[in-house]
């Protein structure tokens, strides 16, 4: 049915997106099944419980949820997933039989994009998924364009100051640690002057990538910081497991080999401060940037190639 894939204001629509049904009948399933497998990947759930694990694992393009089922009902899912920054985006349409007008007002008061009645109509319920697709793609392109970096792809500066806030504040709440890195490029000056300044963004790309590839958990961030620097965001980890990271960040881009005659290595290589906020450390985020930032300074002191690590304050035991 779809020719949305192809308008020039949505790019990077899939041709098959990705929807999420989640009912405690199997049954209901596979109406649903029927009526969008044709043109969409359809994952399944038949708890609550299933349906946040897939959330969370393989974060569907949309959520059709049914309202009442066992242990985890539908409201409280939508509830978890609103208040989670890695799933608060996934619109969600509730299914279900009790469609009293409190309901449905309690079901968009918790974040759900619209309310569905079932016996559902499959016609019906095509148009508005399709029209819920249509608005996601469009403010995930909007996301894209306020938050990414255009030259790296990599997250620009103005999301990072707006996470490390949020996971500052997680951290606080959890009291669960919290690092980062800050990463400089070394004698980026003197390459451009060199290879030119197309080479070196092409550089800044490669750093980048290899930056990216060496970050394994799903809530690592990596963001440009600067002009030739870049910052790693770790919620959920302790100061020693970031100057590890650092470490192997540091080979990583040393590995890519990207001639350098003008350093002193022969390559492009990084420096990196690392900052780390062990559980339940006082402090501020301005502190732990800042606290990076000189170890960042002390790293190009002491040779460039390296990595300087310092932690925060003082651990408080709760
Ligand atoms: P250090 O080892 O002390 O970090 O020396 P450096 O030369 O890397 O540091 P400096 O801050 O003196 O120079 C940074 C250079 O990065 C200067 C600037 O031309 C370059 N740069 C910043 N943004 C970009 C960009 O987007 N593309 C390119 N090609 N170069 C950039
Ligand atoms: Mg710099
Ligand atoms: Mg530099």
């Amino acid at each position: 049915m779809t020719d949305y894939d192809e308008s020039p204001l949505l790019i990077n629509v899939p041709k098959r997106p990705k929807l999420l049904v989640v009912d405690d009948q199997p049954i209901n399933i596979q109406v649903m099944y029927r009526a969008f497998s044709e043109d969409h990947q359809v994952f399944m759930a038949t708890s609550g419980e299933q349906a946040l694990a897939i959330c969370r694992k393989n974060p569907p393009d949309l959520l059709l949820l049914d309202v009442v089922m066992p242990d985890l009902d539908g409201f409280e899912v939508c509830r978890q997933l609103k208040a989670d920054v890695a799933t608060r985006n996934i619109p969600i349409i509730f299914v279900t039989a009790h469609n009293a007008p409190d309901q449905e007002t309690h079901g968009l008061e918790v974040g759900a994009v619209d309310f569905i009645a079932k016996p559902i109509n499959p016609i019906v319920v095509r148009a508005r998924v399709k029209t819920h697709l249509t608005l996601k793609f469009q403010s995930d392109l909007l996301h894209q364009m306020a938050f990414i970096d255009g030259l790296t792809r990599v997250c620009n500066r103005r999301y990072f100051d707006e996470r490390l806030q949020n996971e500052w504040r997680r951290s606080s709440r959890n009291g669960s640690p919290l690092s980062l890195i800050l990463i400089d490029i070394d004698f980026f000056k003197k390459f451009n002057d060199r290879y030119g300044h197309l080479a070196g963004d092409d550089c800044l790309r490669q750093v980048a990538s290899a930056l990216k590839a060496g970050l394994n958990r799903p809530g690592d961030m990596l963001a440009r910081y600067g002009g030739e620097e870049f910052v790693c965001l770790l919620p959920e980890t302790a100061p020693d497991g970031a100057m590890e990271l650092a470490t192997r960040l540091e080979h990583f881009v040393r590995e890519l080999a990207v001639e350098h005659l003008d350093s002193e290595l022969g390559t492009v290589t990084i420096s990196l401060g690392v900052a780390g906020r062990p559980a339940n450390a006082p402090g501020t985020p301005e502190g732990l940037l800042a606290l990076a930032d000189a170890q960042l300074y002390r790293a190009k002191k002491n040779g460039r190639a390296c990595a300087c690590g310092e932690i925060l304050g003082k651990a408080v035991s709760s």
